[in-house]
């Protein structure tokens, strides 16, 4: 007899959890449920050969359990990547919490995903992703050690955006030297779309070091601000991506590297802050045949993970600066992998990290060189 758990729902074959496990390496996937708080959440542990796995929850008001599910598994995926290319001793893993955080989110339902995270021992370490910010860092605390990202208090790492813009001009200095043969910010160009947190301090570093800098935002005082305290020269959003300049430098939103912009890039570099620059992988194919060279995103914003993971031993501001000041290494390591190879730097990121995992243990490859 046809198990109805099973059987085809309108013609679509139902997840197997253990196949979409297997195909990349996954460890672990828990799921929590609590009554009391109507808490859903599930964590997945992609791998944990470098170190507990770290990765923050996010809190989205899926429309199945399956797209949770795939969402988990990929951003704990992607977060292996992630910790293992910046050099840290941690492995990926993530969070997610089925609902609305405008309706849903309650101290109950935050609490009761801290014990649920404290039932993994340290495995799996938290932090805050869409849907859950510093402050409900700070109440996820109360039932778990295992959490980072806390906003104040003892052992705190606090706002990670300086930490990050300075490992994004650490790794923009490499990607010049590279082109240029000379890694100073005197006299280049360089257009930053979206001045928000990390975008702000990277303009003001941009600045100090002597490059013209174009900006632009969808808010016109964050806009305003810049110009006034960095004699900046502001463009309209649209523009960004046709402006003649050495770097275009993306501190906004993931997906601007694709079909509609890519061939208006007129830069010889593409190095921001923004997570998933690239729409598809497909389009760091494209830079990589218009010679433009492209700085992977995890690589260089990884900034803000590095100082997150400086918590776990107790948090020192310099130890994390100095850290994400070996981001210059890292992109210059992404870089010969890719011109040795022959391949794109989006690929070159990934055999760094993979590399460095398989040296230790085991990984899944996806590119074999
Ligand atoms: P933020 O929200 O403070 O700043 C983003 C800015 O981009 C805002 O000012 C927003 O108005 C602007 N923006 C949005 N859409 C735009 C558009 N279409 N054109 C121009 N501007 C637009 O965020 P943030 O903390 O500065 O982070 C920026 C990016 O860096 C994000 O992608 C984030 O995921 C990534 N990142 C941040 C950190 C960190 O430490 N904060 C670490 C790693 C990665």
């Amino acid at each position: 007899m046809k198990d109805p758990a099973v059987e085809k729902e309108g013609g679509k074959d139902p997840m197997s959890i253990f196949n979409e496990m297997a195909k990349y390496g996954y460890e672990q996937l828990v799921f929590a449920n609590d009554e009391a708080s109507g808490l859903h959440a599930i964590i997945a542990i992609h791998d944990t050969t470098l170190g507990p796995a770290l990765g923050g929850c996010r809190m989205w008001p899926y429309e199945s359990e399956e797209d949770a599910i795939i969402d988990a598994l990929r951003l704990a995926r992607g977060m292996t990547y992630k910790t293992a290319a910046a050099g840290l001793d941690l492995g990926g893993g993530k969070a997610v919490i089925i609902g609305d955080p405008r309706k849903d989110k309650t101290e109950t339902l935050l609490r009761a995903f801290g014990r649920f995270v404290e039932t993994l021992k340290g495995r799996y370490i938290t932090a805050e992703d869409v849907g859950i910010c510093a402050e409900d860092v700070e109440i996820i605390r109360m039932e778990t050690q295992h959490v980072v990202g806390l906003p104040r208090g003892p052992g705190a790492g606090g706002d990670p955006s300086p930490v990050t813009a300075y490992g994004v001009i650490c790794g923009m200095r490499a990607c010049l030297e590279r082109v240029y043969g000379d890694g100073s910010l005197k006299g280049r160009s360089v257009a930053v779309q979206g001045v928000g947190n990390v975008g702000y301090c990277i303009v003001k570093h941009l600045s100090e070091g002597g490059a013209k800098v174009y900006v632009t935002d969808v808010f016109k005082e964050k806009i305003d601000r810049v110009v006034e305290d960095f004699g900046v020269l502001p463009v309209l959003p649209e523009e960004i991506y046709d402006i003649d300049c050495d770097v275009f430098c993306p501190c906004a939103l993931g997906g601007v590297i694709n079909a509609k912009t890519v061939t208006r890039l007129k830069c010889k570099i593409v190095a921001g802050s923004a997570n998933n620059q690239l729409a598809d992988e497909c389009h760091g194919d494209a830079l990589h045949d218009l010679g433009i060279l492209y700085a992977p995103d995890y690589i260089i914003n990884a900034g803000g993970v590095i100082n997150v993971s400086e918590e776990i031993c107790g948090y020192d501001r310099e130890k994390a600066m100095g850290k994400a000041a070996w981001i210059y290494h890292r992109i210059k390591a992404v870089m010969d992998i890719a011109e040795e190879g022959g391949i794109p730097t989006h690929q070159a990121a990934s055999l760094l990290a993979e590399e460095r995992i398989a040296k230790i243990g085991r990984i899944h490859r996806i590119f074999v060189p």
